[in-house]
């Protein structure tokens, strides 16, 4: 590997044990991510996507492997604030303004005033939303809202960006936008992400490569590469390139398992 490995999920299982039945949701997972890299995890519904985003950002421990994140345990990596996270619900304190909101991480760490007010600012123009500071969270709508989440987490300097179906509350319109213009803050941002996911297209347009998980208890089918250039544009979508990107993706989602026998 050329690139510096960042993450590596080592032969991760995980078991969740309940007082009735023990759910396995992860079995031996294996992947690496590099410094810099975009990768989303892509797979059924409850097949454990969020399970893995969650072991990654060191919230719960395998039941077995091991997970590093820059070399640490998740664990220390979270506590030493090396993670942004967006989720797709964001959580917002309805009775403050966008400005607070946004500010409200920096203010958990006491930043002192002056600093949290220019670094907020910073990043609320980075994300399209200067002029609407003073606005309350129930006046935005969805992809605002999630725009103030993003600049929140971005204004801690995350070196690795957690998001768990950050647009999939949107429309398919507001989604196809948010996923451009993620690109573009992106950009100029020295991050790594790993983003989960349901829609093909969205992991197609932002991913150097997708996991691509099976139904529960999750293996991993396929790592996909995206080829495609960057910086990647809206037009990009019409291409046939990225169109066979999606068979490809579409391809490996609706893969039928074959009986064990069949398998040797
Ligand atoms: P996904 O995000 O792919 O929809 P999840 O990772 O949320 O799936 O869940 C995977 C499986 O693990 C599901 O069957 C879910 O019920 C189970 N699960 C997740 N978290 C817990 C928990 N804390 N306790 C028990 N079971 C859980
Ligand atoms: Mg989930």
């Amino acid at each position: 590997m050329d690139k510096a490995e960042y993450i590596h999920v080592d032969r991760v299982s995980k078991t969740f044990e309940t007082p009735l039945t023990s759910v396995v949701a992860l079995n031996q997972i294996t992947f690496m991510v590099a410094r810099n890299e975009f990768v989303s995890i892509i797979g059924p519904s409850g097949c454990g996507k969020s399970t893995l985003l969650r072991l990654v950002a060191g919230l719960v421990s395998p039941s077995e492997g091991r997970i590093t994140v820059g070399g640490r345990a998740p664990e220390e990596s979270r506590r030493s604030r090396e993670y942004g996270f967006v989720f797709q619900d964001p959580v917002m304190l309805p009775w403050r303004s966008v400005r607070d909101n946004v500010e409200l991480a920096l203010e958990v760490m006491e930043v002192e005033k002056a600093v949290r007010r220019q670094t907020a600012a910073e990043f609320i123009h980075l994300v399209g939303l200067a002029g609407f500071e003073e606005m309350r969270p129930g006046q935005l709508s969805g992809g605002m809202r999630q725009r103030a989440a993003l600049a929140r987490a971005l204004t801690m300097k995350p070196q690795l960006l957690l998001m768990d179906e950050p647009f999939g509350a949107l429309d398919e319109i507001t989604r196809a936008q948010m996923n451009a213009e993620l690109l573009n803050i992106l950009a100029q941002q020295d991050l790594t992400v790993l983003l989960v996911t349901h829609s093909i297209e969205e992991a197609v347009f932002l991913s150097d490569r997708v996991v691509v998980l099976t139904p529960r208890p999750a293996e991993i089918r396929e790592i996909l590469e995206i080829d495609l250039p960057r910086p990647r544009h809206r037009s990009l979508k019409k291409s046939n390139l990225f169109f066979e990107y999606v068979s490809a993706l579409r391809n490996a989602l609706e893969f039928e398992q074959k009986p064990a026998a069949a398998r040797m």
